[in-house]
């Protein structure tokens, strides 16, 4: 439906006054730096500059008419689905959502994807009345709505036997979280409401939370004071009972997995002050009667350096501020006898944050750690690593005079090592004094103050990590059903595309992920468009954009024998005297010895040619060109424990410890690994680099996608501020780029992007063919012909399916302002 039905004759007449003042002038958008675009119109063309007047001011503006968008008639403002404009273009796209967003409309279509803006207030939008309305509804039925989305993989799912998938990006503080938490919301409810379980018994902390922790509609917003106020108290509904009060024990244990997961891998970071830091895959399975039969979580990237490290401004993971506030006797356990003040690890940046009360918290955490059934003993083995990586902070480590590591106070290290259930003897003499292979000798080498600093912060790390995967695994155990009649909806929840001023390993392994993503998408609406067009009859002449992507993918991971960036850098992850220049030298070396991807342009893309500079290479994303720079990047990639201290741990005597290292006991280093890996037995998933895991993990990813119907949702930051109300259109454009929804645009545009039913066509546009269709019934399609005939259109902007009429775009606008002229 390309422009909103008109029902009042009232309605009628100020929207054809609206048209016909519109249509005295030649409207278009033109570019603005501050503004992103401006609304003006054209007074003069010459060859090809034009002048413009601005309509707020009425400054005169020349420009190029290549700069200048045109403008969609008024009947397409607030459009529910931007694929429905007649001109589709950036600056309609952003006019319309800005529109949108201003009424309190923060969901919009655009083609295959939702775009949910954050609204950063409360909206009424979430309760079980909303719910209901979404239910069992078609998409155009409704306004915009995560919810719709939710519905739509629900019913496929049903109707199909097939799973489904709902991909969620954005950049960080776009609220992907809280999208997937509605998601979540929504299945669970609608799975209980088919098959109410027979107890009613339930937690009471569950039902009466208004914490951000909690996945229910009034959490999420209160992680600010401002927020705070409106979230107190909003519970949908006042009395009686509601679909969260009738959820059953795995419901809740669903919904609980939550709070756990965030309080271990969320922070507070200058954009969200509940910041994910890694990305997830939850799959929830449905049994054929429609009850939830469990769940599973996938995750990928955490940013475990953020336990060591981490800007002023922000914190590292909430787990460690809420141990500190609420623990209790837990922390005399744990021998934490200091607060947050006192830890190394915490002390150095940010230490509240607006609107979280950490102790309330922690009570949340206890409590969701009972609800999925975590025993106090495993809760304490993970509590117990929190605690380790504060005590390995505090370890002094200083220098002789011969440049040799020491360790000054034993105490510290004792703590250290009375928690993880290893010898003070052995754990110092791993740190400090190593052995190591010289030649075919073992020897023992003193470490720098330096190394040994390095060695503890890396341990750390390796031990959040690896802990945070142990939480994982524990509760899918406690979830997941696995059962051969099930399927499920998946939701993705992982970072969108970046692009900073400087880009490290990390951008790269998020920017190559989303490539892959966003191939996927082309892929699938490359597929969907065939399947219409050829249902349809239509001539189809388009090239296959569905493999546009893949030269940026190559380069990245692989070109058939080739080699890629990410197999580059695993190969000099193994040379000896390699350093980060080599790797980048070897690049360029490839890159000019070989005919790049770029050399031999594809159909329909000529943007990923690579190129080089000293400190590292740019790469042509679909998003922008983004500029890595090397640094690190062997480090990164290795990710070094030695294997001393990894032998140690794996032969703790705490249970817990040893088996998060089991994977190293009497096994061969890194360079072993990867070079006589064929010689010697080596546990299975033991040595890979940091970039190997990934793309294993992301390959499983992706080939659980491709078994699924996918569904896309992208988020947007509306501001900079956090604030309600602000669009500002250079950054929310920015975005667009980034997340595929102008690229999703480019490629509608390719073919006819604008569809009607016969039947809407003639009834909105007979007007202008008078006595062309006979009285009485004629057939949809014959009526069409007719009637685009006598309009006398341009065949190149139509087609004529066997049961809708297909446009390019602007071709609508063209026959609206007729009929306005008519009317
Ligand atoms: P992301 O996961 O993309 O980094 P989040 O989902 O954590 O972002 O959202 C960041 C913050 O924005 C939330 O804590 C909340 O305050 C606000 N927010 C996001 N989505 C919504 C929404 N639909 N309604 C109200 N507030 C929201
Ligand atoms: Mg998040």
């Amino acid at each position: 439906m390309p422009a909103p039905r008109l029902s009042q004759s009232a309605e009628a007449a100020r929207a054809a006054a609206l048209q016909a003042e519109f249509n005295e002038k030649k409207w278009v958008w033109v570019p603005d730096d501050k503004e992103g675009y401006l609304a003006g119109w054209v007074v003069k063309e010459e060859e090809d500059m034009g002048e413009v007047v601005i309509a707020s001011g009425g400054e005169i503006r020349r420009l190029p008419l290549y700069a200048l968008s045109k403008m969609n008639p008024p009947k397409f403002d607030r459009v529910d689905d931007i694929a429905d404009l007649t001109f589709l273009n950036e600056a309609s796209v952003v006019h319309n959502l800005r529109l949108r967003y201003g009424s309190g409309a923060i969901y919009t279509y655009s083609g295959l994807f939702l775009v949910a803006i954050n609204p950063y207030q409360h909206l009424p939008l979430y309760s079980d009345a909303i719910v209901h309305q979404y239910r069992g509804k078609r998409r155009d039925e409704n306004p915009p709505h995560i919810f719709a989305i939710a519905e739509r993989a629900w019913i496929n799912m049903g109707e199909e036997r097939e799973n489904q998938s709902i991909l969620i990006t954005g950049e960080s503080g776009a609220g992907k979280t809280e999208s997937t938490k509605k998601v979540i919301q929504y299945l669970a409810a609608i799975a209980t409401d088919a098959h109410p379980p027979q107890s009613h018994s339930q937690s009471p902390s569950l039902t009466h939370s208004n914490s951000f922790n909690s996945i229910m509609p009034t959490a999420g917003l209160p992680r600010t004071s401002s927020f705070k106020k409106h979230g107190k108290g909003m519970s949908s509904s006042g009395s009686g009972f509601t679909a969260k009060d009738r959820l059953g024990l795995l419901e809740r244990q669903i919904l609980q997995a939550n709070p756990i997961l965030e309080a271990f891998g969320n922070a507070q970071t200058q954009r969200n002050n509940n910041s994910s830091r890694f990305g997830k895959f939850i799959r929830i399975s449905f049994s054929p009667d429609g009850s939830i039969a469990g769940a599973n979580i996938d995750w990928y990237l955490l940013e475990k350096s953020r336990v060591v490290v981490r800007s002023e401004a922000e914190r590292s993971f909430h787990v460690f501020y809420q141990l500190m506030e609420g623990g209790g006797s837990l922390k005399d356990t744990l021998l934490l006898d200091g607060g947050v003040e006192d830890y190394e690890y915490l002390n150095k940046s940010r230490r509240e944050v607006d609107g979280i009360d950490d102790k309330e918290e922690w009570a949340l955490l206890k409590n969701a750690f009972e609800t999925v059934g975590f025993t106090v003993a495993e809760q304490l083995d993970l509590f117990r690593i929190v605690a380790a990586v504060l005590h390995i902070g505090n370890i002094t480590i200083t220098e002789t005079r011969s440049n040799d590591a020491v360790m000054p106070d034993p105490s510290q290290a004792e703590r250290v090592c009375h928690l993880l259930g290893i010898t003070v003897a052995e754990f110092t003499r791993a740190v400090l004094r190593p052995r190591v292979l010289a030649g075919r000798e073992w020897v023992t080498q003193a470490r720098t103050q330096q190394q040994a600093l390095d060695e503890l912060s890396a341990l750390c790390k390796t031990l959040y990590e690896k802990s945070f995967g142990m939480l994982v695994d524990r509760i899918n155990r406690a979830l997941d059903r696995p059962s051969s009649k099930s399927t499920f909806i998946g939701v993705l929840d992982i970072a969108g595309f970046e692009i900073f001023d400087v880009n490290g390993y990390e951008q790269l392994l998020i920017n190559y992920t989303n490539e892959k993503l966003q191939q996927f998408f082309n892929y699938h609406m490359f597929t969907l468009e065939q399947e219409e067009y050829a249902r349809e009859g239509i001539e189809w002449d388009y090239v296959n954009f569905g493999l546009d992507l893949q030269p940026t993918i190559d380069l990245i991971e692989t070109s058939g024998n080739a080699i890629g960036i990410l197999s580059l850098l695993d190969e000099e992850c193994i040379m000896p005297k390699a350093t980060d220049l080599t790797f980048t030298n070897k690049l360029h070396a490839l890159w000019a010895s070989e005919p790049l991807p770029g050399d031999e342009p594809h159909p329909g893309s000529s943007k990923y040619e690579p190129a080089r500079f000293e400190q590292g290479f740019i790469v042509n994303h679909y998003a922008g060109r983004v500029e890595y720079r090397t640094d690190g990047w062997l480090e990164k990639n290795k990710d070094p424990l030695n294997d001393n201290l990894t032998r140690v741990l794996s032969a703790s005597s705490e249970r817990y410890v040893a088996s998060l290292f089991a994977e190293y006991s009497e096994a061969p280093s890194l360079v072993g690994a990867l070079t006589m890996g064929k010689k010697r037995v080596t546990k299975k998933g033991a040595f890979r680099t940091v970039g190997q895991r990934h793309k294993e993990q992301l390959a499983g990813l992706m080939a659980q996608l491709q078994a699924t119907q996918p569904h896309f949702v992208r988020c947007i930051v509306p501001n900079t501020h956090k604030k309600p109300g602000r669009v500002d259109v250079p950054l929310v454009l920015d975005q667009l780029r980034c997340n595929g929804v102008l690229e999703g645009i480019r490629i509608a545009r390719l073919g006819y992007p604008n569809r009607l039913p016969f039947v809407e066509f003639r009834q909105r546009y007979e007007v202008l063919t008078p006595g062309v269709i006979p009285r009485g019934y004629m057939d949809g399609r014959k009526a069409c012909l007719r009637m685009v005939d006598a309009l006398e259109l341009d065949k190149a902007n139509f087609r004529i399916g066997t049961s809708k009429i297909f446009f390019k775009a602007g071709v609508l606008a063209e026959l609206e302002e007729r009929r306005d002229t008519l009317l």
